[in-house]
């Protein structure tokens, strides 16, 4: 089995949550004669018995790829908060996504259902983070990224055991070598595994013989649920609650501690809307993700099993609250029931894209607008906050900035620290106006007129176009 720190760093750093590029550091300059060596003492080792000749040669990289030592390595430059982390990956569009995969494979979700005992929702929650519904599967060549973190750098054992499970799986012929494509790190396929947890616990459901976790999503759900299932799964149990604490109450966020519900009903705790704790969970931790004064949870034993598929508990809430708005179909309200300690809450993927737009309008080089707010995304973000004095400049693509640099058809001064919106909100109040403006056109950087408002030294004002669409444009001095 993968050891689970490690792979909870790889994955969440390779996987939706995370800059998916590494810009901190170059990528190394690697050695191809030293890389052709090291995969000749790897053809021979112990660790590559089961593998042929011919199949090792015909899969052998005829060079190392220097980018995945790098996203080995890579540093997040920014900590993203637990709720900019869920805000990304359950929004209304994955909700509604997961909501459509329900009934598209409500017959394939039964079946497994009576075989492993798994809610089909719990499997929809893990299949929508994990690969948005089988729409992002990593498309780096897995021999060519395994072979070279096989080879450098660190973990150079582990990932040898990685590389020798991916051509067995070829070898086996139960996924087109073509198909072996994935995170840098090497997990792929609908369910993200690596290759040992493909070994161990992928399945053939729709009965052609083969586990192919990248074409088939009857064996990528069934295989999911037997994930689910051999690490502990208690069938009919939900994965937990959002409750309230009692005023005043305080313990520690300690998921593991599990106590009875009736010890949770005695310390006066309820469910978020008020009402008495079931009895339906056998045993259940308290896990606050943002200390006492934000969403609060009891989380049981199934709450675990998600954790189990990425140590992360951040990672394990979002699976969980994703599988709840499935489970109630609805995906307006995307939010818990006690908001999140901040004045700034996070952003969807549409309104990430939105973001990026803007500043790709406003003639920053960010690459492709893909809902990823990485580090060129953020380092743009942050030039714009300094250079139109917005405060404070941490590169953060928050509600605030959305509201600042897409201009939705909502007043600009959201609340009573927002400067340069009361600012522009006292000296424009057509920014008010109930219109409704699209999001996807933005005016050019060049449409400047007046009136400005002055924050510091640098004048800003807030234009609408002839598209209707507002925003922030900074006054240069001289105009
Ligand atoms: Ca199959």
């Amino acid at each position: 089995m993968k050891p689970m720190t490690l792979c909870s760093s790889l994955l969440a750093v390779a996987g939706l949550s995370f800059a998916a590029t590494a810009q901190a550091a170059d990528a190394p300059n690697l050695s191809n004669s030293e890389f052709q060596q090291c995969l000749n003492t790897l053809k021979n080792s112990a660790q590559f018995r089961g593998i042929s000749d011919s199949t090792f040669e015909r899969y052998r990289p005829s060079a190392p790829d220097p980018s995945v030592i790098q996203s080995l390595n890579y540093q997040p430059e920014f900590q993203k908060d637990v709720w900019d982390y869920l805000s990304s990956l359950v929004d209304k569009e994955r909700v509604e996504d997961g909501i459509r995969a329900k009934q598209q494979w409500s017959g394939v979700l039964r079946q497994i259902n009576s075989r492993y005992g798994v809610k089909p929702e719990h499997i929809l929650g893990v299949w929508g983070v994990e690969s948005n519904f089988g729409q992002t599967l990593g498309k780096k060549p897995l021999f060519e990224s395994l072979a070279t973190l096989s080879c450098f750098d660190r973990r150079q054992s582990y990932f040898r055991g990685e590389f020798a499970n991916a051509l067995k799986i070829v070898q086996n012929g139960d996924i087109n070598a073509s198909d072996m494509t994935g995170s840098w790190a090497g997990a792929f396929g609908q369910t993200q595994f690596m290759p040992s947890t493909f070994l161990e616990l992928a399945v053939d459901f729709d009965g052609d013989g083969r586990r192919d976790l990248v074409n088939s999503v009857p064996d990528a759900l069934a295989s999911t649920a037997n994930f689910l299932a051999k690490r502990g799964y208690k069938s009919g149990e939900p994965w937990g609650y959002e409750v309230k604490l009692p005023s005043g109450y305080w313990a520690a966020s300690n998921r593991k501690d599990k106590k009875s519900m009736s010890h949770w009903r005695d310390q006066g705790l309820t469910l978020a809307n008020g009402s008495p704790l079931p009895y339906d969970l056998s045993s259940a931790g308290l896990l606050l993700p943002a200390g006492k004064d934000g969403p609060a949870f009891l989380v049981g034993k199934n709450f675990d099993t998600f954790y189990s598929y990425n140590a992360s508990e951040s990672y394990a809430l979002a699976i969980a609250h994703l599988s709840d708005l499935i489970t109630r179909e609805d995906s307006s309200k995307t939010d818990f029931i006690t908001a999140w300690p901040t004045d700034d809450p996070g952003i969807s993927r549409q309104e990430s894209k939105d973001i990026q737009q803007a500043l790709l309008n406003a003639g920053y080089d960010i690459g492709a607008v893909d809902g990823i707010i990485g580090d060129n995304t953020r380092n743009a973000i942050k030039d714009y906050q300094s250079s139109h004095g917005i405060f404070p400049a941490d590169g953060r693509a928050g509600k605030k900035f959305y509201n600042q640099i897409v201009g939705q058809n909502k007043p600009v001064a959201s609340t009573t620290n927002d400067r340069i919106g009361q600012l522009i909100q006292q000296q424009s109040p057509k920014a008010n106006a109930t219109q409704s403006y699209p999001s996807t056109t933005y005016p050019s950087r060049s449409q400047i007129t007046q009136p400005a408002a002055k924050v510091g030294n640098v004048r800003y004002r807030r234009e609408a176009g002839a598209d209707g669409v507002v925003r922030l444009v900074r006054v240069d001095e001289g105009q």
